[in-house]
Parts: C-alpha cells; sequence; structure tokens
C-alpha cells in the first residue's frame, strides 16, 4: 500500500515559500517518498491561484509525481486544451478530473463540460496515453444525488471512458465505506482505490469539511472528540482566556491525530491501492501518521 499526498496552493507569498522554497513542506514531504503529490485546483470556490506554480516546482524537483486536480468550472474546450498543453509542456500527466462545486447562483458549470465523466472522455480522445487519469469516488454518495447506486453507475461509466484510478472524499463512516467499496467492485469497477483521509486537527475545519459541500456523516466516536474539546466560544464559559483555548485546541488535535492513525490503521486492512492523505500544508502531520500506521 502507498501513500499520497494532497496539497493546496497558497494564497500568499509567505505561504508559497514556506511551502516551496529549499528545506520547506515540499522538500519535507518528498522525504516521505509519496507514490504522488496532488493540487488543488479552485477548490472551495476559490480562484486556481498558484496551481501551476506549485506544481511546477513538484516536477522540477524530480522527487514526486505531480497530479494536477482539474474542474469542469468555467472551463472552456479551448480553455481545457490550453491548460493541457501547458501542464504536459511542464512535465505533468496526471490529472485527477473532476466536475467541481457548482458556485452559488450559477445554474451549471459554466463550461463545456457538465460532468466529470465527459471531461474524462474529451482528455482520453484529446490526449490518449500522454495523460493519465483519476477520478472522485464518493463513499457516502454525492450530495446532489439521490441514488447510492446511481452515482456508482456514473462511477463506472468514468472508467469506460478510460479513468484508470479512484481517489476518494473522506469518509469517517467505515461501515459505510465498506459497503460502497464492497458494491464498486460488485458493479465491476476495477479501478485501483486510493483512500482519502483527512486528519483531524481542528473542530472547525472538521466540521465544515464534513458538512458544508460533502454530507459525511460524523460519527459519535468522532462527535465526542469535537465535544469534549469544544472551542470557540464556549458555551458556558464565553470569558476563557488565550491560554485555556490553546490547550483545548492543542488537547483537541491529540485526539484527532490519534483518532485519524487509527482509522488510517482500519483502512489499511481493507487492502486499498493507497492512502491519499490531505495533509493540508503540514508535513509534520504527514511524517506522524506514515511512522505510525
Ligand atoms: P461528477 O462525477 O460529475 O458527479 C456530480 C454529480 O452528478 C453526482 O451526483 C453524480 O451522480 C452526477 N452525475 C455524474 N455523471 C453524470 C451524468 N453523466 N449524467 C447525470 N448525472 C451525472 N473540487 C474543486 O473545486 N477543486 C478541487 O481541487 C477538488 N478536489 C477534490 C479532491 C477529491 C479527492 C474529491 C473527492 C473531491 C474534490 N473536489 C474538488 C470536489 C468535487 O469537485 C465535488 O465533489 C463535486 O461536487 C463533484 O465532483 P465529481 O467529479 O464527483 O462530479
Amino acid at each position: 500500500m502507498n501513500f499520497s499526498f494532497e496539497i493546496f496552493p497558497p494564497k500568499t507569498d509567505k505561504g508559497f515559500e514556506k511551502l516551496c522554497s529549499d528545506g520547506g513542506v515540499l522538500d519535507q514531504l518528498n522525504e516521505l517518498n509519496p507514490a504522488y503529490i496532488s493540487v488543488t485546483y479552485g477548490a472551495g470556490g476559490t480562484g486556481i491561484g498558484r496551481n501551476m506554480a506549485v506544481l511546477k516546482k513538484i516536477a522540477e524537483s524530480k522527487r514526486s509525481l505531480p497530479v494536477t486536480h482539474y474542474t469542469c468550472i468555467n472551463n472552456s474546450v479551448e480553455g481545457v486544451r490550453e491548460e493541457f498543453n501547458t501542464f504536459l509542456e511542464n512535465g505533468i500527466s496526471h490529472v485527477l478530473a473532476l466536475r467541481g462545486d457548482i458556485p452559488r447562483g450559477q445554474p451549471d458549470t459554466g463550461g463545456a463540460f457538465q460532468h466529470s465523466s465527459e471531461l474524462v472522455r474529451f482528455l482520453k480522445n484529446e490526449y490518449g496515453s500522454r495523460i493519465h487519469i483519476a477520478v472522485a469516488g464518493l463513499p457516502e454518495g454525492h450530495i446532489e444525488s439521490s441514488d447510492f447506486h446511481k452515482d456508482i453507475r456514473f462511477l463506472k461509466m468514468k472508467q469506460d471512458e478510460g479513468a484508470e484510478r479512484i481517489i476518494t472524499q473522506l469518509c469517517w463512516d467505515m461501515e459505510q465505506f465498506k459497503r460502497w467499496y464492497d458494491t464498486i467492485r460488485h458493479e465491476g469497477i476495477t479501478m485501483p482505490v486510493d483512500i482519502g483521509v483527512m486528519p483531524v486537527l481542528d473542530p472547525a475545519v472538521t466540521i465544515r469539511m464534513a458538512l458544508s459541500n460533502n454530507g459525511c456523516a460524523i460519527p459519535a466516536d468522532l462527535a465526542r472528540i469535537i465535544s469534549r474539546h469544544w472551542l470557540r466560544p464556549h458555551v458556558f464559559n464565553p470569558e476563557e482566556d488565550q491560554e485555556t483555548m490553546e490547550l483545548r485546541l492543542r488537547d483537541f488535535r491529540d485526539e484527532g491525530m490519534a483518532y485519524t492513525i487509527r482509522q488510517c490503521r482500519e483502512y489499511k486492512k481493507l487492502g486499498p491501492a493507497g492512502i491519499h492523505l490531505y495533509v493540508l500544508n503540514k508535513a509534520d502531520v504527514a511524517r506522524k501518521i506514515l511512522r505510525e500506521v
């Protein structure tokens, strides 16, 4: 089983420096020998930002494989072609092909493709074996989907169009994950699966990632960790001082990391191709998880 990491392009020069300078986060992640490092693209409705600049740094390092996320949002055929020609010119030939989240107030993707399967088909027709395509798998079903099995049929469609790998959405509900995993195999989906794991480091981020777009369940044991270290404002003590708050956050992180490590060990038993850590640009988190798992 391999490990891979997902990072996001920093918005500020300082963040970029921290990630990409000599000895920075990227170098530290490379020391852990990931199978690949993927870079998000406009996630959470933000701009594409420095996606390409970060990918180039990964490619130049020659120490890990750069994978770009890519979405259909507001991308025309010409735009997709132009961006992929640039990706390929810069040694980036692996993509996680996504639809993207439809921006609020917009009726559709606003681009040439409405679903990731259409993007996969286009990329395969256009670039053939020059491009390697991964797609998203959603163990709890997509938030817009009314039917778990229909979602899986669309996943199969992506395989038929030429996708080669699945990277999954975070899923803290282990039983649900197993149900999904068994069902996709039963439905003839043979693509290797990299299980997406979001380290539990901050209560607000944990809740937001589960509920803002994804509709993911927060199981009771994780909910209890959040409750035990509930941060701000503390309902019964709104005046709590900064030091106590920091102690609470530290305690939350310790328990959250232990939870994440337990989860990775459970996932490992299922024999997936890999675990894909959303490392949130934190090399120490990745290091600790790899050491323990
Ligand atoms: P699709 O496969 O197009 O599915 C979307 C919905 O349409 C589903 O309900 C599906 O059942 C349905 N559907 C699919 N095909 C068809 C069809 N042919 N006809 C009718 N209905 C269909 N977003 C970003 O903006 N940037 C990122 O960097 C990013 N990174 C991500 C990384 C991972 C690992 C994951 C899991 C998600 C990521 N996302 C990112 C979020 C992703 O863009 C959203 O989850 C998005 O809402 C759905 O993308 P999709 O590729 O699964 O869409």
